[in-house]
């Protein structure tokens, strides 16, 4: 047998690989390693999940941000984008609809915007959590102080996504402007899960300079941090950031490294991301069958969708948005999966 699917076996029944195995698979990957590892994927999502897909709103509550990472397209120096910021009430009424519609997981995420203060985020967290007792409510706003992330968990909040972006200093440095570093990255992400969260970090495929060794660290980092969810996407341009003449990541690819997070982690949540869906047009299934096992529609309102642009062509008002849930239940129950009503929330035991 091949060294390739040699060591898809031994990730599959350890969970683990050294770096450079790792970067072996990456390197090797072909048609051959790419089913097995999506067999063994859907196998190891199906002992914890079954054929269950768990649904999340995505509420982008703003595009202000302070930084200025050289990717995406709500930074700072960009002066193309239309800035919005959702009241409290409008979150609270998407956070309704959400609800009438079956979610029970609200997702809110946004720049980093300095009106979000501690005391406004968490009398929002708060409110939200005494409307909806049954939901759990999910924080992406980047980067915050030990203390604020400690108010925001105290206020209700169940779970953080924070990317990493890469584990890579060098190449981290390549993506960003020196004011942010992957030590303050990965401090937050170590604050968060002290604190109590569930948190998720992640990074993007084919973002400009990455290399093989690169998500090799990325794969390596993921094993050590155990996260309890991890957010991996296609780099896609946009065309107002100095990133918009480099090509977008490779959805196959994706899907590869999906299935390689999936047995590294096998209770992970894992999202199928409307960056593949807008790289790929059955993108978001195929994450699904790579295994993947969760999806974001967005239920911003509609006005804003175009504003949140973190990318260019970002899908917002077809079969990604939440008030097309039928449309996306469908979708799944054809590929032999079914999207519940539930919070989601990471399971640590084995089925039945
Ligand atoms: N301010 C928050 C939310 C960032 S947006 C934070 O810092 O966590 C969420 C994710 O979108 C980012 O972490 C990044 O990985 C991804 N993203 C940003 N620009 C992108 C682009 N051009 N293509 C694909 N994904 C992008």
């Amino acid at each position: 047998m091949n060294k390739t699917l040699k060591l898809i076996k031994k990730l599959n029944t350890t969970h683990s690989l050294t770096t450079d195995e790792y970067q072996y698979l990456i390197d090797n990957k072909n048609e051959k390693a790419s089913q097995l590892l999506k067999k063994y994927a859907v196998a190891q999502r199906e002992k914890y999940y079954g054929k269950s897909v768990f649904v999340r709103g995505l509420i982008e509550i703003s595009n202000y941000c302070k930084n200025d990472c050289y990717y995406c397209g709500i930074r700072k120096s960009n002066l193309n984008c239309e800035r919005y910021r959702l009241s409290k009430d409008e979150i609270l009424s998407c956070c309704k609809e959400g609800y009438e519609l079956g979610f029970r997981t609200f997702v809110l995420q946004g720049g980093e915007d300095a009106t979000f203060t501690d005391n406004f985020l968490c009398d929002l967290v708060s409110s939200i959590k005494e409307n909806h007792p049954d939901c759990a409510v999910t924080l992406s706003l980047g980067e915050r102080s030990y203390d604020s992330f400690k108010k925001l968990y105290d206020s209700g909040a169940d779970r953080y996504l924070l990317r990493h972006e890469t584990a890579s200093d060098e190449h981290y440095a390549l993506l960003h402007p020196d004011t942010l570093t992957l030590k303050n990255r990965k401090k937050c992400l170590n604050d968060l899960k002290e604190i109590g969260f569930q948190v998720g970090c992640g990074f993007m495929v084919g973002s400009p300079f990455q290399t093989t060794s690169h998500i090799a660290q990325d794969l390596n980092f993921i094993e050590e941090f155990s996260p309890h969810m991890c957010g991996v996407g296609p780099f896609i341009p946009h065309k107002d950031t100095p990133f918009k003449n480099y090509n977008a990541g490779d959805a196959e690819l994706c899907c590869y490294l999906l299935s390689i997070i999936r047995l590294i982690k096998p209770n992970i949540l894992l999202p199928a991301t409307t960056a593949l869906g807008t790289v790929k047009n059955d993108g978001r299934e195929k994450g699904i069958l790579s295994g993947a096992n969760v999806i974001m529609p967005n239920l911003s309102p509609l006005s804003v969708r175009k504003k949140y642009a973190l990318y260019d062509g970002k899908i917002s008002t077809g079969d990604e948005s939440a008030q097309s849930l039928y449309n996306l239940k469908k979708s799944m129950n054809s590929i032999g999966y079914t999207v519940v009503v539930s919070r989601g929330d990471i399971n640590t035991n084995i089925k039945e």
